[in-house]
C-alpha cells in the first residue's frame, strides 16, 4: 500500500465516471479542478460524480479547487509575429485608448496598472517562458522592449513578469466568484496561485470566515509557492498557510529551472517542520501525455520527490488532457510503491520540528512504540485529523488508521502522508470507533489475527482529558 498520495487534476480527458472511478482504484487521492480551465456548470458535474464515487467506493478522497490567482495575460486582437531583436510596445489595459504611437507592434497585459511596476531591464516572458522580450524603455504608460526568444504571441497566454511584485490584492474578480462556487460546493482544499506572503493567504482566510461563519470546518487553505517574493516570504507563508505545494511549473519560469529541484528540498524541508502537507507539482510524468510510458527522468523525479518525503505528488496535463490518465496514475503509484520499499526513503533527518508540545512528544513515544513492538498499524480517532498529522510527520513504516466521524475531516485525510481514513456516523460514540476500525480493518486485509497494533486514545471518561497510548495484539 502507498503512503505517498497523489493529486491529480480532471479535465476533458478524464471528466467521465467511468475514467475517474478507475482513477480513484489506481491511486488518486484528491481531485484537483483547476479553475482557469472549464466553467462553474462543469466543476459542479465533476464534484458531484467524485462525492458519488467516493461515497459509493468508501473512500477518502479529497476536492482540491485551485484559484487562478493573479495570473497576467496577453491581450491582442490579432497574432503578433515577434522576431528576435525586433522592438515592440508593452501596455497594460487601462491605458489602452490612451497610446497613439503604433509604429511597432503592440499589446496589453490584462491588469489594469501593472505597467507601472514593471523597470527597464526586467524581463516579460510568455507563454510559460517560451517567447521573452525584455523592456528597453519605460514612459509613463509605454513600454518598449526588445525580442529576445521569439514567437507568436497570442490572446489570452500566460505571461509571467519575474520579479515583480504584483500586489494585486491577490483574490481578483474571477477568483472571487470561483471561491464562491467553491465553497457552495463544500471542497476540502482551496489553492491560491501566485501567493506573494501570508497576507494573501490571511486575506483569504478572512473571506472565507465570513462567508462561512464561525464554528464550521473550513476548507483547508493550499499555498502555492511559484514566485520569486513567495520565496523570499516561505517560512511566514508555510506557517499560514495549512499546506504547500511546489508549483514548480511557474516556479520555474520566474526563477531559473536549474534552481528548482533544490527549491523543491528547501520547500519540502520547510512544510514538515512546520507540519503541513506539501504537494510536489508539474510535469512529473509530462510525455505520458502522449506516450503510455514515461521517460527514465520522470521516474527519478517522481521518486525523487519520494523519497524528499512530499506528502503528495501531482498529476496535471497528463490526467486532465492527456491520451492515458488512468496510466498515469498507475505508474505514478507503481513508482511511489517502489520508492517507498526502498532504504533511501529514510526520514530521520526530518525529525524534528517546530511544535514543542507535550502532545507531539507523545505522539513520538507511540511512534516509537511502533518501531519497538514491530507494529503492523498505529490507530487512533482524530476528530479533527491533527493526531493523524502529528503520526504522519513520523512517516512510520506502520500503517496509519484514522477513525473519524468529520466528513470534513475524513476527506482532508486524502492529502495526509500515510493516512488511510475511516468515516464513521457522526451519532457514533468515540469510545466504540477503535473496535468498529479494527474489524473494518481486517475486512478489508490491512490488519489480521496477531498483528500488533499501537492505538492513541484521546478524551477517557472521568472528566479530565488525558492522551492513552496502549498496545494490543489482533485476537
Ligand atoms: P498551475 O500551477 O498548473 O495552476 O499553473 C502549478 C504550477 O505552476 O506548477
Ligand atoms: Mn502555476
Amino acid at each position: 500500500m502507498k503512503k505517498t498520495k497523489i493529486v491529480a487534476t480532471i479535465g476533458p480527458a478524464s471528466e467521465d465516471e467511468k475514467t475517474l472511478k478507475k482513477m480513484i482504484e489506481s491511486g488518486m487521492n484528491v481531485a484537483r479542478i483547476n479553475f482557469s480551465h472549464g466553467n462553474h456548470e462543469w466543476n459542479a458535474r465533476i464534484i458531484k460524480s467524485i462525492r458519488k464515487l467516493a461515497l459509493e467506493m468508501e473512500k477518502s478522497v479529497g476536492i482540491l479547487a485551485d484559484l487562478q490567482g493573479p495570473r497576467v495575460r496577453v491581450q491582442t486582437a490579432e497574432n503578433i509575429n515577434a522576431r528576435k531583436g525586433e522592438k515592440i510596445l508593452v501596455s497594460d489595459i487601462s491605458f489602452k485608448k490612451m497610446i497613439a504611437d503604433f509604429s511597432f507592434n503592440i499589446f496589453y497585459l490584462d491588469c489594469p496598472g501593472i505597467i507601472k511596476s514593471i523597470k527597464e531591464g526586467e524581463e516579460i516572458l510568455i507563454e510559460d517562458g517560451t517567447i521573452k522580450i525584455k523592456v528597453i524603455k519605460k514612459e509613463k504608460c509605454l513600454l518598449k522592449a526588445e525580442v529576445v526568444s521569439g514567437g507568436m504571441i497570442r490572446n489570452r497566454k500566460g505571461v509571467n513578469i519575474p520579479g515583480v511584485k504584483l500586489n494585486l490584492s491577490s483574490t481578483t474578480s474571477k477568483d472571487k466568484k470561483d471561491l464562491d462556487f467553491a465553497l457552495k460546493h463544500d471542497v476540502d482544499f482551496i489553492a491560491l496561485s501566485f501567493v506573494e506572503s501570508a497576507k494573501d493567504i490571511v486575506d483569504l482566510r478572512k473571506k472565507i470566515e465570513k462567508k462561512l461563519g464561525k464554528n464550521k470546518k473550513y476548507p483547508q487553505i493550499i499555498a502555492k509557492i511559484e514566485k520569486r517574493e513567495a520565496i523570499k516570504n516561505l517560512d511566514e507563508i508555510v506557517k499560514t498557510s495549512d499546506a504547500v505545494m511546489v508549483a514548480r511549473g511557474d516556479l520555474g519560469i520566474e526563477i531559473n529551472e536549474s534552481k528548482v529541484i533544490v527549491l523543491q528540498k528547501k520547500i519540502i524541508a520547510c512544510s514538515l517542520e512546520n507540519l503541513r502537507p506539501v504537494i510536489v507539482a508539474t510535469q512529473m510524468l509530462d510525455s505520458m501525455i502522449k506516450n503510455p510510458r514515461p521517460t527514465r527522468a520522470e521516474v527519478s523525479d517522481v521518486s525523487n520527490a519520494v523519497i524528499d518525503h512530499a506528502d503528495a505528488v501531482m498529476l496535471s496535463g497528463e490526467t486532465a488532457s492527456g491520451k492515458y490518465p488512468v496510466e498515469s496514475v498507475k505508474t505514478m503509484k507503481e513508482i511511489i510503491e517502489d520508492t517507498e520499499e526502498s532504504p533511501f526513503d529514510d526520514i530521520y533527518k526530518f525529525l524534528d520540528f517546530n511544535i514543542s508540545s507535550d502532545y507531539a512528544t507523545i505522539i513520538r513515544s507511540a511512534y516509537e512504540l511502533a518501531k519497538s513492538f514491530n507494529a503492523e498499524a498505529i490507530l487512533m480517532i482524530s476528530v479533527s485529523g491533527f493526531t493523524a498529522k502529528l503520526v504522519s510527520h513520523f512517516r512510520p513504516e506502520q500503517k496509519i488508521l484514522m477513525a473519524t466521524n468529520s466528513q470534513k475531516s475524513f476527506n482532508q485525510s486524502s492529502l495526509v502522508w500515510g493516512v488511510d481514513g475511516y468515516l464513521f456516523n457522526p451519532k457514533d460514540k468515540l469510545d466504540g470507533l477503535i473496535e468498529k476500525m479494527i474489524k473494518k480493518a481486517k475486512s478489508e486485509k490491512k490488519l489480521k489475527k496477531g498483528d500488533k497494533i499501537v492505538i492513541i486514545l484521546g478524551k477517557i471518561p472521568h472528566g479530565e482529558k488525558m492522551r492513552l497510548v496502549g498496545v494490543k495484539k489482533i485476537n
